[in-house]
């Protein structure tokens, strides 16, 4: 969901419920980011011979804000998130065909250059937005906020700054664009509390990455708080308190240090395997999204990679760089995560774009689906494309010389579709051969088990791939016939669904039967009650977000098998 539906519901005089975006407890002075005062854009008809004046002030305006971003950059060396993206707004602000687009309409209208730039970032940033693409609708607030600071700097207006936030403040805000939410890194911010943003934004997984508690969908909170009132912010829960009594401010303090102490108690555990108390000993992996939260992985404990979603390199803004699509760009992704991960097992998934995840790349024609969670999606893309996916297993296949690489195919249905993509793979093989590339030929080939269809043929397919990792999200999704992201149905979407727990055991019994190793990539592998569940139905090995690793291994350090088997029983059983 990009914006989370404004839930003002004021259960009392002074508790606002909102979206929780960021979990934990934080409680400090409010500092208020006054909704930008809006910025008047003049509309102005100029002579011909005024456009190149004009243009040299925009370009000059480019410039200064390059070289504001590069300082931050220089500043911003162990941020990895944050310096992604300004890294991105560079990329933004030397898209030559965006460039070339305001440049286009500027000389044809014949109007001031800060209205053109206005316009035609406001068109640009709706086109991301009505996509359908959650991403790229995130994107569009990007495209707005660096070419807004190039705007400002046109219009010589310098509104708010952030850096004036004093450490321990709880920000309320509109939103917080994503090149101000530098100021989470920079400062001890003790909560967010903010009218917009997408629990998936920038935004929410910076907070997230620091521990700051966040709360989005706040409506009107930027006039509800007062200069200097105290207020708490509770992520876990979604409650903010304004200017809360004694009594209510010391039990947030309490459980503020019993955060910091259990926080303290986990990190232990990012030095150790994950073990049950009677000695079985469980893998914990990472899922990422791009090569740099390999890092975040390792930092955090990581047995290995468990499940890279590669789409999240194709999904950066459409056409500012297709490049990065290049089987030598792809390869030195796959590499970067090879070396960074030093041996330990990498799990890079072949393209599962379509469906919720657009992407616009040349390759891929713009294709029409009323239904496209069932259509053109994932492995099915990739067969239909074969130029696509030949690229992406070439990169994966010379990478594969870097480390401990395993390739895992998404969405599959159906026999035929492992076969095709083994025979591609033969195929980039030979080709390696002929170039006399190196590769390792031995390099496991698994799919996701991710549909009711693949479940129930486990015993088949598993003859067929040398490993099973189970997506529990779309395994749900496609079992229950329950939009994963649908509001309306979010009651109906149980991974605790009998169905669901029986196609995971029929999945585990196969993988077993034929040897091969099975996962789980999908949201269940963390949360709390399902990984006893997993755990006691005969799961290893589980993959998450990096900071879910170290509570993962917590958890499971407190059961033996016997009593995990008895609550995975019990799951089984509820009916
Ligand atoms: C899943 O479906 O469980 C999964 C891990 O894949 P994704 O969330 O990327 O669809
Ligand atoms: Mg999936």
């Amino acid at each position: 969901m990009l914006f989370a539906p404004l839930a003002d519901i004021v259960i009392d005089m002074n508790i606002i419920q909102g979206v929780s975006a960021s979990s934990g407890i934080g409680i400090g002075t409010v500092f208020i980011i006054p909704d930008t005062v809006k910025r008047v854009i003049p509309q102005q008809t100029i002579e011909k011979s005024e456009l190149d004046s004009g243009w040299k002030r925009f370009c000059n305006a480019v410039k200064t804000v390059q070289l504001n971003i590069a300082m931050s950059i220089g500043e911003l060396l162990k941020d990895d998130l944050q310096r992604i993206i300004f890294e991105t707004y560079q990329l933004m602000l030397d898209d030559p065909v965006f460039v070339q687009q305001v440049r286009t309409a500027y000389e044809k209208d014949l109007l001031n250059i800060e209205y053109i730039l206005d316009r035609e970032v406001k068109g640009y940033a709706d086109r991301l937005r009505t996509s359908g693409n959650e991403y790229l609708a995130e994107r569009a607030t990007d495209i707005e906020d660096v070419f807004g600071r190039v705007l400002n700097e046109l219009l010589d207006y310098h509104p708010f700054n952030i850096e004036q936030v004093p450490d321990g403040a709880v920000i309320a805000a509109r939103a917080i664009s994503p090149s101000d939410s530098v100021i989470l890194s920079k400062r001890k911010i003790a909560g967010l509390a903010l009218i917009e943003g997408g629990v998936s934004s920038h935004v929410a997984i910076l907070a997230k990455n620091y521990g700051i508690p966040a709360v989005f969908a706040l409506n009107n909170i930027t006039q509800l708080v007062k200069p200097g009132m105290t207020v708490i912010v509770d992520g876990t829960t979604g409650e903010v308190t304004l200017d809360p009594d004694e009594q209510t401010i010391k039990n947030c303090k309490e459980a503020i240090a019993a955060e910091i102490a259990h926080q303290k108690a986990l990190k232990v555990f990012r030095n150790r395997s994950a073990v049950t108390k009677d000695g079985t000993v469980f893998k914990i992996y990472a899922n990422i999204g791009t090569p740099e939260e390999a890092e975040i992985a390792l930092k955090e404990g990581a047995d290995g990679i468990g499940l890279f979603r590669t789409e999240f390199l194709f999904m950066s803004e459409s056409h500012l760089d297709q490049s990065r699509l290049s089987e030598d760009a792809q390869f030195e992704s796959y590499k970067r995560v090879l070396e960074l991960m030093n041996g330990k097992s990498v799990t890079i998934r072949t393209l599962d774009a379509g469906g919720d995840k657009l992407i616009d790349i040349d390759e891929i024609p713009k294709i029409d689906e009323k239904n496209p969670i069932m259509g053109l999606r994932a492995i099915r893309l990739s067969l239909k494309y074969p130029h696509l996916f030949k690229t992406q297993l070439r990169a994966l296949f010379r990478a594969s010389a870097y480390g401990n690489l395993r390739i895992m195919l998404p969405l599959i249905t159906d026999v035929s579709q492992v076969e095709a993509a083994k025979s591609m793979i033969r195929k980039v093989k030979s080709e390696l051969d002929e170039e006399g590339l190196p590769y390792k030929a031995d390099t496991p080939v698994g799919i996701m088990v991710e549909t009711a269809a693949a479940a129930v043929i486990a015993d088949v397919l598993a003859k067929r791939c040398d490993f099973f990792s189970l997506g529990t999200n779309d395994l749900t999704q496609y079992t229950i016939g329950v939009d994963r992201e649908n509001q309306q149905v979010t009651a109906l979407y149980n991974e605790f669904h009998l169905s669901v727990l029986r196609l995971i055991k029929n999945s585990i019994s196969a993988a077993e039967k034929a040897g091969i190793g099975i996962s789980v990539c999908g949201e269940m592998a963390a949360r709390p009650n399902s990984v006893l569940t997993l755990a006691g139905m005969g799961i290893r090995r589980l993959s998450m977000s990096a900071k879910q690793i170290s509570s993962v291994k917590e958890l499971l350090s407190r059961f033996s098998i016997n009593e995990l088997q008895a609550i995975a029983e019990k799951s089984l059983h509820s009916y």
